[in-house]
């Protein structure tokens, strides 16, 4: 009697190297655990399955394994929608991010193009996993030991190391296209920018601003002011990219 699994998607590259190939040899049952307890000895994190099959009926995490149960992982689909629940997790008010300092350059991609983004590079996992928590962010890693944590509900091992593919890979994760808005959030602070007229801040700009640009806008907690001539290229380039 052993256990059997089928991992889907690209789950399999959690596993030790000699689980990786495509059929996966029954596993013999040690001790009485739950699935998630079981799939991450294996090294799947929890964050990063979407649905459980057991004998082909939908579990939950806290199921039991059977020393001869079928087991089939799925993972995330693209896109896939954390504001809907699921049998594995709740749903999110909305979608918020708490980003790792090892994606800090994803965390300002991310600010840019409009997204809420918690980072705060010099904060330990024990505080970042419980902002995520508290705050129900979904947490962006390239850290799969720190996805295991319990406080983590809902999170991702983000896959790419070039920051640009990372937002990509957010975007098209989240299938966030249609509402990025560039320009609308403060890159240090992660607030909402206001519109300001040109009256208002006149005295903080150069001769050469006033004089071509008319649209401003204002981070309401740093102040810093942002304009089409000040990030807006840069992100403009940035989405383009995309
Ligand atoms: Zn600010």
């Amino acid at each position: 009697m052993a256990v059997t699994l089928t991992i889907h998607d690209d789950l399999p590259r959690f596993l030790a190297k000699p689980l990786r190939g495509k059929a996966i040899p029954p596993i013999r049952l040690e001790r009485r655990t739950s699935i998630k307890d079981f799939l991450e000895a294996l090294g799947i994190p929890h964050p990063e399955i979407h649905r459980l099959l057991v004998n082909g009926r939908e579990q939950d995490f806290a199921c039991p394994v059977g020393p001869d149960d079928r087991i089939e992982v799925f993972g995330l689909p693209l896109p896939t929608d954390p504001t809907l629940p699921t049998r594995l997790r709740p749903a999110l008010p909305a979608l918020r991010f708490a980003v790792d300092a090892n994606v800090g350059k994803l965390a300002g991609l991310l600010r840019m193009t409009g997204f809420d983004t918690f980072f705060e590079p010099t904060m330990n996992d024990e505080a970042l996993a419980e902002i995520s928590r508290r705050e129900r962010r979904i947490l962006l890693t390239r850290d799969h030991t720190f996805l295991k944590r319990k406080k983590v509900v809902h999170g991702r091992l983000v896959r790419h190391h070039k920051p640009s593919e990372q937002l990509r890979e957010v975007i098209e994760l989240y299938g966030l296209r249609d509402r990025i808005e560039p320009f609308s959030r403060c890159l240090r602070c992660n607030d909402r920018l206001r519109k300001v007229t040109k009256e208002e801040i006149i005295d903080r700009l150069l001769p050469l601003t006033i004089k071509y640009y008319d649209d401003f806008r204002i981070c309401p907690r740093c102040a810093r002011l942002y304009w089409p001539g000040s990030h807006r290229e840069r992100m403009l380039k940035i989405i383009k990219e995309l």
